[in-house]
């Protein structure tokens, strides 16, 4: 048949039209989907892009967005500077010349001193070990002894002191990580985190973990919270948003967890947050709010109950870092000082970092985070269920802990309680009212000097009084206050943005707040309008930091300064 045979001839003609069409039209289709794709992607991209700048715009303004590219850029450019080949040469000879210096004075060197860097051949005898350590402790110092140190030490007696050693004694050996083989640490860490709760008003639901130190009470807490938002929201490009007078360490939370921080101007003349800017800064990405009560540098509280409101309405946590206020702010109220709403009755707070280790007079290296729920708190929980070494669980950064240091806490807080923590309150409060209102009325300090906000708990900042308003004659530098303050034998800290200092009185600070307002008067009339020639180290220092655009040359010298600390 000549059909059949024409089309049996045609017939891997036609397969071979087939296929050669159909892969034209696959090509094209495929062609078209990477189209799709690729549009889809860039509208995406915009899209993430116009709501990352719209979040920003909301959150800093269009002035403020500005004035952030403005000094980001010069920041950026300022950087480039300093890595010019001869620029960088002089600096890198200041900041060593200036690590030197540190060097000279914490390392102790010449014929009297022995430094040890290797093991003795064969160990000492208890007594020779016995007179070395007395010799380091005696070794010269600025004198907390007598009070001349702001914060810093937080002691509480030397009978409380003597109690605190007997307790380590008695638990040198023992580890919380072995709750069977040490039952009466496992007992003391759960009443301190109880009575702690109890103190701050938590709610039935409440729970706790000791750490050690405030630190890491809130680097757990920051966790916690990026734990909670990942598994409950799916955020993976966590923020937070600080005060920008909350502790350092919710910064150092974020570079080690990787989350970004929005900081929060306290503006005067209360000092505290600005939370009109906290509730635009809040978005999709929010992980935590913060309030501080008080802050370290002001001992300013911050609105807790506006910061509440927020945090309520936009189901977000909120921290509050009662570190420094420890035991004093709860008893503000019951020794009859004006006292703000900081703790778990304000609704929104879910969590509060406690410094046993400060005005609780616990040995250094304690502390506790409270959460308003137990499930809150396991967002801080680490466990490995399918390690070689068995399954392993711990609450916090640690493993091993010192049982010893719980022992000091919980013996601490037994032998204060709550009518010894009352009267320290009532004396450490009452110690700052007298240096803040020495600065606010006396003849000698009131034109020099301003007291920063309103400060309700043991702390006490001033700056100079301003420029407008002060008699040229009576102006003061204040890092020169605090470095004349120094040559009279006092540590008081200086604070930066604005240029100031603080006082945090302590007990040793109770029994000499006299001499401290004496020399203050000394110091500041010395210094009143003077431009001191020759800085010293706080003037040399906050000096430079506060004209550096770029901080390069800051960590820089901060770096030096932890190298300088292993030197032996
Ligand atoms: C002291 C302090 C902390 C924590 O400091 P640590 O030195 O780690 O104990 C946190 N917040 C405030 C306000 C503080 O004063």
């Amino acid at each position: 048949m000549p059909g059949s045979s024409r089309l049996a001839v045609s017939l891997p003609q036609l397969r071979k039209q087939y296929n050669l069409r159909h892969a034209g039209t696959r090509q094209q289709l495929l062609a078209q989907a990477i189209d799709l794709a690729r549009n889809l992607l860039l509208v995406l991209f915009l899209l993430r892009y116009t709501r990352k700048t719209f979040i920003h715009l909301r959150g800093y303004g269009v002035l403020g967005s500005i004035q952030k590219l403005y000094k980001d850029t010069y920041r950026r450019l300022y950087a480039v500077f300093l890595r010019l080949p001869l620029v960088q040469s002089k600096v890198r000879a200041d900041v060593d010349k200036a690590i030197a210096e540190l060097e000279m004075k914490l390392v102790p060197s010449g014929p009297g001193v022995t430094s040890y860097t290797t093991l003795p051949a064969s160990g000492w005898t208890p007594d020779q070990v016995r007179a070395e350590l007395e010799k380091l402790s005696e070794m010269q110092h600025t004198r907390w002894e007598d009070g001349r140190v702001s914060g810093a030490v937080y002691h509480g007696g030397s009978e409380l002191a003597d109690l605190q050693s007997e307790a380590f004694k008695r638990f040198g050996v023992s580890n919380p990580i072995h709750p069977d083989v040490f039952p009466g640490v496992r007992k003391m860490e759960a009443e301190i985190v109880a009575m702690t709760l109890a103190l701050f008003n938590a709610p039935e639901t409440g729970a706790g973990v000791t750490t050690s130190g405030g630190s890491e009470s809130i680097i757990m807490a920051v966790l916690a919270a990026r734990q909670k938002a990942y598994a409950e929201r799916g955020v993976r490009e966590p923020e937070i948003i600080l005060p920008e007078t909350a502790h350092t360490a919710f910064r150092k939370a974020a570079e080690y967890f990787k989350i970004r921080v929005h900081l929060v101007a306290c503006p005067a003349p209360s000092y505290r947050v600005n939370t009109q800017t906290v509730r635009r800064l809040i978005n999709a990405n929010t992980i935590l709010l913060v309030g501080s009560a008080p802050n370290f540098p002001h001992g300013i509280v911050d609105d807790i109950p506006a910061l509440s409101q927020l945090a309520v309405k936009h189901k977000l946590p909120l921290h509050v870092d009662c570190c420094l206020g420890s035991f004093i702010i709860p008893f503000l109220a019951r020794a009859g000082f004006p006292a703000p709403d900081f703790d778990f009755r304000v609704p929104g707070v879910t969590s509060i970092s406690v410094d046993t280790h400060k005005y609780g007079f616990a040995p250094k290296g304690n502390s506790v985070v409270l959460y308003r729920t137990a499930d809150l708190r396991r967002y801080q929980y680490y466990v490995c269920p399918d390690w070689s070494g068995g399954v392993y669980a711990s609450p916090n950064m640690a493993g091993s802990r010192p049982g010893a240091l719980i022992a000091g806490c919980w013996a601490s807080l037994m032998r204060m309680g709550a009518d010894g923590y009352l009267d320290t309150c009532l004396q450490i409060v009452a110690a700052r009212q007298k240096i803040e209102d020495a600065v606010r009325k006396n003849e000698k300090l009131k034109y020099s000097l301003t007291v920063i906000g309103k400060p309700m708990v043991s702390v006490v900042a001033f700056r100079a009084a301003a420029v407008t308003n002060t008699d040229p004659a009576l102006r003061v530098d204040i890092y020169d206050v605090a470095d004349a303050m120094s040559h009279r034998g006092w540590h008081l800290n200086a604070l930066q943005d604005p240029p100031a200092i603080h006082v945090a009185v302590t007990l040793p600070i109770v029994a000499a707040v006299e001499d401290l307002i004496r020399d203050l008067e000394a110091v500041v009339v010395s210094c009143q309008g003077q431009a001191t020639e020759k800085k010293g180290d706080a003037a040399a220092l906050y000096g430079v930091a506060g004209a550096l655009p770029d901080k390069s040359i800051v960590r820089e010298l901060a770096s030096g300064f932890l190298d300088t600390l292993y030197k032996t």
